[in-house]
């Protein structure tokens, strides 16, 4: 099958609502190293959006999902239970970044983990109102689109929307949104939109994926946990992009150690490449919702339960938190280099393995969506494959396995280095 004719076939058999990035198919792939169909190998930088922390079929996550391929692959947790799901409840448990017991429980996708936190923290409070933050992104259902906080291309076309719904600004110095500003606005929304005694959680990403690796301040959270413990509110934290090692601790909220979240949302890497989603929080709050409102035909699949064990053993044996750190530090000594070759490249920022580059045009000062294409097409032509984020689509992420061999991480850094300079 001839490329061209691929691509017709796609267009004629998929919606164009579904956009696809690459143009050529994927045939293989192994931890950092990705091959199409015509055999062309790429370093794969994007991990599939966040989710393979520990590599394209790492032999142990494939081993533990054979095993259970060959014991059973389905029964539906509610109907007839497994122990792997409470097993990977109770390490999830030990680990959750939240105050005090914590209970677990698992769904499939990152949008629907959001949704049943916010179902939790609507049952523990009796409140209706949430609040997220502009540049936010929680999904594409239809509740996690309104909690989303970017318009294009996410919610065109697709409202109304749930009620109840605030967005309030995230600090981003980039942009000239201080932690003052970002707290005022949830102050204002207090004063024009609902009361805080009517909201049930603010929810907030510890560093904004989508919305450009946006580092949320020490301060900010202090100020959002502050805001919560005043008002009885929830404070979910959304993990799903940062969580399991990505920046160089299990989760990026682990950072804040005196201001933590009532609950964690989680997904993508906590699956190795398997859908899994989770979430963790308070035992109280998570035990609010009456029997049966929680859960899903597919929630914590066993394949995905298996693969989930797999990669929290991973994490830990192949000290995963500790080489997020170092790939993540040396990455960022490549790109504050590239700087004095590369006028466009603004600003750096990081958390361990989850770093940014974020592109002006020099010109005009004003963030460039089209130089950000243009490096990302030139790396992908060298063979490096790598995805772009952010409210103005000028930012360039970074989301290797972390599990990549050093020298191939090397030969990345040589082809970046030599992109950006050109
Ligand atoms: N929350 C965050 C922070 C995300 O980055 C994403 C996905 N990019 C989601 C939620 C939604 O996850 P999913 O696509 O698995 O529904």
């Amino acid at each position: 099958m001839s490329h061209s004719e691929l691509e017709k076939r796609r267009k004629e058999a998929t919606p164009r609502g579904v956009g696809v990035m690459c143009d050529f198919y994927a045939a293989k792939a192994e931890n950092a190293t990705l091959w199409d169909e015509q055999g062309r190998e790429y370093i794969d930088f994007t991990a599939g959006i966040a989710v393979l922390n520990t590599g394209h079929r790492h032999p142990k996550i494939v081993e533990a999902i054979r095993k259970q391929l060959d014991l059973f692959t389905h029964t539906a947790y509610q109907i007839v239970p497994y122990a792997s799901f409470v097993t990977l409840a109770e390490c999830i448990n030990e680990i959750a970044p939240v105050t005090g017991n914590a209970k677990t429980t698992f769904f499939s996708t990152g949008a629907e983990a959001v949704e049943n936190a916010v179902k939790i923290a609507r049952a523990a409070t009796g409140r209706p109102g949430i609040i997220t933050f502009s540049g936010a992104f929680h999904g594409r259902t239809l509740l996690t689109m309104a909690l989303t906080g970017k318009v294009v291309p996410y919610k065109v076309g697709f409202g109304p929307f749930p009620a109840s719904v605030f967005h309030g600004q995230y600090p981003n110095a980039q942009h000239g949104v201080s932690t003052e500003m970002a707290l005022e606005s949830i102050e204002r929304i207090f004063r024009s939109d609902i009361s805080p005694q009517q909201v049930a959680a603010i929810l907030y990403e510890p560093i904004q994926g989508e919305g450009g690796f946006n580092i949320a301040p020490e301060d900010f959270v202090k100020g959002l946990r502050d805001i919560c413990d005043r008002h009885g509110i929830v404070l979910i934290a959304d993990e799903v992009q940062s969580g399991f090692a990505r920046t160089g601790k299990m989760f990026a909220s682990d950072y804040y150690p005196n201001s933590r979240p009532d609950l964690v949302t989680m997904a993508k890497s906590l699956g190795g490449g398997i859908p899994i989603s989770g979430v963790t929080g308070r035992a109280e709050l998570m035990d609010a919702p009456e029997p049966g409102g929680l859960g899903g035909t597919y929630a914590g699949n066993p394949l995905a339960v298996a693969s989930a064990l797999a990669v929290l053993k991973i994490i830990e044996e192949e000290k995963l938190c500790e080489r997020a750190s170092r790939l993540g530090a040396e990455l960022v000594e490549t790109l504050e280099k590239a700087k004095a070759k590369c006028p466009a490249l603004v600003d750096v920022r990081a958390r361990g393995s989850m770093v940014a580059a974020e592109f002006n045009d020099p010109a005009t000062g004003k963030p460039s969506a089209e130089l950000t294409k243009q490096y990302l097409r030139k790396a992908l032509d060298a063979g490096l494959l790598m995805l772009s984020c952010g409210v103005h689509g000028n930012v360039i992420r970074f989301l290797y396995p972390l599990t990549i061999p050093d020298a191939q991480f090397k030969d990345a850094l040589t082809i970046l280095s030599r992109v950006l300079a050109d």
